[in-house]
């Protein structure tokens, strides 16, 4: 799960790792009633990096600007992703940019640290280009991440003096946070020099998915869709896509098939779900549901591949929840013969072969 800069700037502030004073809005008419000090940095909150190349950081010299900044960001999309939340801080003077993340390393099945005084661009690119500017190493999970190897690492980042006792304060928070928190990523890009000290501009965390459930209290990216919220309670995997034509489909790898083949036969997938291995009548139904109630969907397309999943089940599924557009079904596998007799029996054929499947489907959607 990763999490918007400003809510991994709320547990930074936690760990005390310093961070500037802001607040979120989601309208442009919010500026008006702040009480923060300009010069402002206004940031968009999504969830792709590079948001400063992309627009969607600016920095605003008065309140009047800050407005009309607001304005231009929230709605804007990048990289696909609309804006919804802006994050307004008082901007920081940045000296120098420096970089510093833990990461696991799964060769080493340690945590990484990683620091650079090649802060505030791509790192992947400094990495690349020039790799003698990253020092790294790899944490004993038996020992932590004590203050003496955070300053090694400073060190070989090029810090001395009081810069290198607030990089040892920063490096030991965010691996404390890490470990506490499960985060399998804690990026602070940059780590700038403001005033002779080291703030954490920019804010990166990625929670472990399997551990999520231990963290109650960690804040939430509220981001699922209303349908895709449905899912999630029923346990079904649903994602949402821009075209007309419903998916669903059992299994992963199945699903992502399907989706390549719709588009190569020139459809556009709606949404996509992963009914899963053992999808009974009941998740069937409920998949049925969930997708066609997209906005815009034209047509659905059933894939399944019965192996676990038995095809009677969802054949069942399928003929209880009679979709209110056109539907194509393609079954084989587990039972395939109860499951073709149950759909038979109510009108629907049930291809064998998925691309003949897949074209016929398309077709529903473009003829006119
Ligand atoms: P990213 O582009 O998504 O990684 O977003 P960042 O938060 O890292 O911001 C990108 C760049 O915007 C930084 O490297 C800074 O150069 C600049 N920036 C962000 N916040 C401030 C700020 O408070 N003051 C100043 N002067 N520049 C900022
Ligand atoms: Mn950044």
């Amino acid at each position: 799960m990763k999490l918007h800069e400003y809510l991994a700037k709320e547990l930074f502030a936690q760990y005390a790792i310093p961070v500037q004073k802001g607040v979120v809005i989601e309208r442009p008419e919010q500026v008006d009633g702040l009480t923060l000090q300009c010069p402002l940095v206004l940031k968009a909150q999504v969830l792709v990096g590079g948001r400063g190349k992309a627009g969607g950081i600016k920095l605003a010299a008065t309140p009047g600007e800050a407005r009309t900044h607001a304005g231009a960001i929230l709605g804007m999309e990048i990289k696909g992703e609309k804006v919804r939340r802006l994050l307004i801080a008082e901007a920081a003077e940045i000296g120098a940019e420096y970089y510093l993340a833990f990461t696991i390393d799964r060769t080493a099945r340690r945590m990484a640290a990683i620091a650079s005084a090649a802060g505030g661009v791509d790192i992947e690119e400094v990495a690349r280009s020039t790799p003698d500017k990253i020092a790294r190493s790899t944490v004993d999970p038996f020992l932590g991440f004590q203050t003496y190897h955070a300053r090694q690492l400073g060190r070989r980042t090029g810090l001395g003096g009081s810069l290198l006792s607030d990089f040892v304060a920063v490096a030991t928070a965010l691996y404390r946070l890490c470990v506490s928190e499960d985060a399998e990523l804690a990026e602070i890009n940059p780590l700038a020099v403001v005033a002779g000290r080291l703030l954490a501009v920019d804010a990166k965390v990625i929670i472990d998915d399997s551990a999520v459930y231990r963290h109650p209290g960690l804040p939430k990216n509220e981001e699922l869709t209303e349908l895709e919220a449905m899912a999630k309670l029923d346990g079904l995997s649903y994602v949402e896509l821009d075209g007309d034509l419903a998916i669903i489909g059992n299994g992963a790898g199945l699903v992502m098939s399907t989706l390549d083949m719709v588009a190569h036969f020139g459809g556009r997938p709606a949404n996509f779900l992963d009914v899963g291995g053992g999808a009974t009548t009941e998740n069937m139904k409920q998949a049925i549901k969930i997708v066609v109630r997209k906005p815009g969907v034209r047509a659905l397309f059933v894939n399944i591949f019965g192996g676990i999943t038995r095809c009677d089940d969802i054949a069942r599924g399928i003929v209880d929840t009679r979709p209110p557009v056109g539907m194509v079904v393609r079954l084989t596998g587990t039972n395939e013969e109860e499951g073709r007799r149950i759909l038979q029996a109510a009108g629907i054929h049930a291809f064998l072969d998925p691309e003949e499947a897949a074209q016929r489907v398309v077709a529903l959607v473009t003829r006119r």
